[in-house]
């Protein structure tokens, strides 16, 4: 069989490579100069390694992507590490929790945001709010996380424990997070720990998100993580050495606007389509009237990473820093050369600032310089040191479209299906892996799922 891959992200490279592997003849479109979709990486000069733009690392029950990584032979660039989770907690958030009326950075326009330095008060700025980055990714951090009474903590550690052993996700669906976290966690912990976070990443549609979400991202964390060495880049490579091996054929820098376009590069039996929903909904015009028509009503959020290049280290220690604080105008920080050497990057130290937002939102719009700048004081109140003439290298800005779909009630009844309303269309992207949350683990899941359902349809049509 024939088959054209669109997207050469991780489905639609893993899906490539099963089928050539079977002896299918595979074609691979990409609309980017390089593979890797949300994924891909880069090198800048003095560097050894690749960074991707959007900041990743696998978690170490991560099974169907190490199991690739050691298919292929790449057992040994897999480096085990431990990095620090912390949240940074303000005093001030709380007089100014958006559940009080207070404004929320999300709700703000271009020029309130450019002007943000002035949200703050005096006061506020001047305090350098000292200890507010809290040490939060085992039992005993928990204990002392400030600001919970001891049964808050141990509603906390009772809904962890449940998140963790409790298999069944279905009933999940149908209850909000919010509803099942209070229940089981508490009120206060609900609104100190997650809330904020939860607005932060989906903004008014924080109160929507199904418990299955958030219990499918506990469930799924480990505190030890997987880095590959030289990058995710690193696999990638070596999946497109291995499609080419098998005699598939990788076309980069080739978007695919219309099906018909398709005709030139040959006559295919089968497409499989790895982009985002509402991209394929473009290239699938009845797929609104098919069996896909509750799919295109999942909101989704685009990812936006800002990644600075410094000579001093933003973050001490800690690799990943959730926010809080919800005035702050970015939701995580992660310093990648606080879980990975510096020495691979030419001894530069490397962080993102990280934000989901919605369609239109300003931030979208903006240059990396004006973003900068309305993160600058923020990044100030992280390491008053931070004297970015002196610190900042290099920086740049990544935005990764429909990269977030937010998981609402009963999503599994929404998510799109394999088979499209059209024969011998396929999509499979991430917004199909529930009830987990996107990952580059189930987008090689789902690549081996899409290409043995495709290589099964093959069977029965000859
Ligand atoms: C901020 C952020 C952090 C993340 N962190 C992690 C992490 O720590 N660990 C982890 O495992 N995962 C992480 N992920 C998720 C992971 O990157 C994705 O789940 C995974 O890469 C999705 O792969 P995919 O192939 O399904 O989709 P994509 O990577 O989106 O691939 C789709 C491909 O289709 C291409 N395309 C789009 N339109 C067209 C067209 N018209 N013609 C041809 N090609 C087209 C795109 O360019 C892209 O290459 C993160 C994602 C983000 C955004």
């Amino acid at each position: 069989m024939n088959i054209a891959i669109i997207g050469g992200g991780f489905t639609g490279l893993t899906a490539a490579y099963e089928l050539a592997k079977k002896g299918h003849k595979v074609t691979v479109f990409e609309k980017d100069k390089v593979l890797g979709g949300l994924a891909h990486g880069f090198k800048r000069p003095g560097w050894d390694w690749h960074l991707e733009y959007a900041y990743h690392h696998l978690f170490a029950n991560d099974w169907a992507i190490l199991s690739l990584i050691r298919e292929l032979g790449l057992e040994d660039k897999l480096i085990l590490t431990r990095p620090i989770t912390a949240n940074y907690i303000s005093p001030s958030v709380i007089a100014r929790s958006p559940a009080k009326g207070g404004a929320t950075w999300q709700s703000l326009g271009l020029s309130e945001i450019l002007h943000a330095r002035e949200i703050a008060t005096p006061a506020e700025r001047s305090r350098n709010d000292i200890k507010t980055i809290v040490q939060l990714d085992s039992p005993i951090h928990l204990l002392r996380y400030p600001g919970l009474s001891i049964i808050d903590k141990v509603r906390t550690a009772a809904l962890v424990a449940f998140c963790k052993v409790n298999p069944f996700w279905q009933p999940l669906e149908g209850i909000t997070a919010r509803q099942l976290f209070e229940v089981i966690g508490g009120a206060t912990a609900w609104q100190k720990l997650w809330e904020s976070l939860m607005i932060g990443k989906f903004g008014n549609l924080a109160d929507t998100v199904a418990a299955s979400w958030l219990w499918a991202r506990i469930k799924k964390r480990t505190p030890k993580l997987y880095y590959i060495k030289g990058g995710f880049h690193t696999l990638v490579a070596a999946l497109e050495k291995a499609i080419k091996q098998h005699g598939g054929k990788i076309l980069a820098n080739t978007a695919i606007i219309k099906l018909d376009q398709l005709v030139k590069f040959g006559q295919f039996d089968r497409i499989l389509l790895t982009v985002p929903t509402p991209i394929a909904a473009k290239l699938i015009p009845n797929l609104a009237f098919g069996i896909g028509h509750l799919a295109l009503k999942i909101p989704h959020l685009h990812a936006q990473t800002l990644i600075l290049e410094t000579k001093e280290p933003i973050l001490k220690e800690v690799y990943w820093l959730n926010i809080t604080d919800r005035s702050f105008p970015f939701l995580a920080v992660v310093a990648h050369t606080n879980m990975i050497d510096k020495k691979h990057y030419g001894g530069r130290h490397l962080t993102y600032f990280g934000n989901y937002l919605p369609d239109g939102h300003p931030y979208l719009s903006m240059t990396k310089n004006q973003l900068f700048k309305v993160f600058l004081p923020y990044v100030k109140r992280l390491n008053p040191a931070f004297h970015w003439s002196d610190w900042l290298n290099w920086s740049d800005l990544f935005i990764g479209l429909y990269a977030q779909p937010v998981h609402q009630l009963h999503y599994s009844s929404r998510a799109p299906k394999l088979e499209t309303p059209v024969k011998g269309v396929y999509l499979a992207n991430l917004d199909s892996i529930y009830p987990w949350d996107r990952g580059t683990n189930y987008a090689v899941e789902l690549g081996i799922r899409a290409a043995k359902k495709i290589g099964e349809d093959a069977k029965e049509s000859f």
